[in-house]
């Protein structure tokens, strides 16, 4: 790589902790990533991860602010602070009005970002992260890169819910779905990884982690998604309950007096896996625990699977035709126990495990983990920071112009 080689700086601002990743134009693999966190406490600190080797200082300034000049100072000490030419930002939903990445023009479009209403956890952070990038770099190109721009290739058919109309015309309720840098990068590369057809491909991506969402895609367009006008909706995460009757909820606020920011604490904060198993969000643990002999964290790994699987049915219908499904993020891309329990559940698809090859694919490998091929089954680790810095270096007209 030559030495003066343009860089992407990549942004994932969030409400306490601001993560990056420094990316030479045209490279797979960063440079250099990191993490401030416990952002606006008096310990917060700031993390630099270069080849394998981190370290960590308390931040001074202990704002977004303030880990940005921390940033730049860290770009500067190893002279890559002049070759930055372009900064991404994560952005969680773009609504309706932004349907693919941009470059951010002034502050009314920062302000516009900010405020859009479906993602008040996340949204205002990265209106704050890219202030504080405008400031330290305020000749550079600042792209926005949205979470919600893949699923924009949705029909009315998929997003519209069957509530009154008139709050999808007047409030923009609708399905905007999330992950969705995830879903792209990894339906693009299964259908690579695979030889499958770009223009002829049936794909189920399964982006397994904390927070969990499951798209059809067809020819690399996204047809249907599991995450809703929030990323609420649809499978069982750590702590959110995804889909889960109306009428319950209206129930239990009944029976318990919880207001309605109570029952979105609940849902939101509560439920999933810790709510269920009454021990854990995290699937490691649970997974420990369930072959301990632990019965109910054995019993909430199951509604975990068979929620997924009725989603990976819901959406192969969604689809002329399913040709992959794909595992993605820290469960699907680490847990060959869950993969197991989910593929062993799916013959009706023609879905089966290869138990050998799926106990070997962890930590980063992709890899086919069915003996079926038509569909196969396959892990794919995704990499949304990556996109991010591509999507950038479009934007900002850094890549080689090819013929
Ligand atoms: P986030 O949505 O916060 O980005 P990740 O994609 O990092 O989350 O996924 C976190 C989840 O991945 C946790 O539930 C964690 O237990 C799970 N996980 C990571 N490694 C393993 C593993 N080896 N076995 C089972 N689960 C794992």
């Amino acid at each position: 790589m030559p030495t003066s080689s343009p860089l992407i700086l990549v942004i994932n601002s969030g409400s306490s902790s601001l993560k990056f990743a420094i990316y030479p134009v045209g490279e797979r693999k960063p440079l250099a990533s990191g993490l401030a966190e416990r952002l606006g406490q008096p310990d917060a600190s700031i993390r630099f991860d270069v080849d394998g080797d981190k370290t960590r200082f308390p931040l001074s300034v202990t704002d977004h602010q303030g880990a940005v000049d921390a940033l730049m100072a860290f770009l500067k000490e190893h002279g890559w602070f002049e070759r930055v030419a372009a900064v991404g930002h994560r952005v969680v939903n773009g609504g309706e009005r932004f349907t693919e990445s941009c470059i951010v023009t002034d502050d009314a479009m920062i302000e516009e970002i900010g405020t859009c209403p479906f993602a008040p956890l996340h949204n205002p952070a990265h209106a704050i992260g890219l202030r504080a990038a405008v400031r330290a770099f305020p000749a550079l190109k600042q792209v926005a890169v949205f979470d919600t721009a893949f699923h924009q290739t949705m029909k009315p058919e998929a997003y519209l819910y069957a509530l009154p109309r008139k709050y999808y015309r007047d409030l923009g309720v609708r399905r905007y779905g999330a992950h969705g840098t995830s879903h792209q990068y990894v339906s693009h590369e299964t259908v690579r990884l695979l030889g499958l057809d770009p223009d002829d491909s049936g794909v189920v991506v399964c982006h397994l982690g904390n927070g969990s969402s499951a798209t059809a895609v067809w020819n690399g367009k996204c047809v249907d998604t599991s995450m809703g006008l929030t990323p609420l909706e649809g499978l069982v995460m750590g702590t959110r309950t995804g889909d889960v009757d109306y009428g319950a909820l209206a129930y239990i606020a009944k029976k318990t007096g919880l207001d309605v920011d109570g029952l979105e604490r609940m849902a939101n904060r509560e439920s999933g896996l810790l709510g269920l198993s009454e021990l854990s969000n995290d699937c490691r643990t649970l997974t420990e625990a369930a072959q301990a002999g632990n019965h109910q964290a054995e019993e909430t790994l199951d509604v975990f699977v068979f929620r997924l699987c009725r989603y990976i049915g819901a959406l192969t219908a969604a689809l002329p035709r399913l040709d992959a499904v794909a595992f993605t993020g820290g469960i699907g891309e680490n847990s060959a126990y869950i993969r197991a329990k989910t593929l062993k559940r799916l013959s009706a698809l023609g879905l089966d495990l290869d138990e050998e090859a799926n106990a070997g694919v962890f930590g980063g490998r992709s890899g086919i983990v069915s003996r079926s091929r038509k569909p196969v089954a396959i892990v794919v680790p995704t990499d949304e920071e990556r996109v991010i810095a591509e999507d950038t270096a479009r934007l900002a007209g850094l890549l080689p112009v090819t013929a």
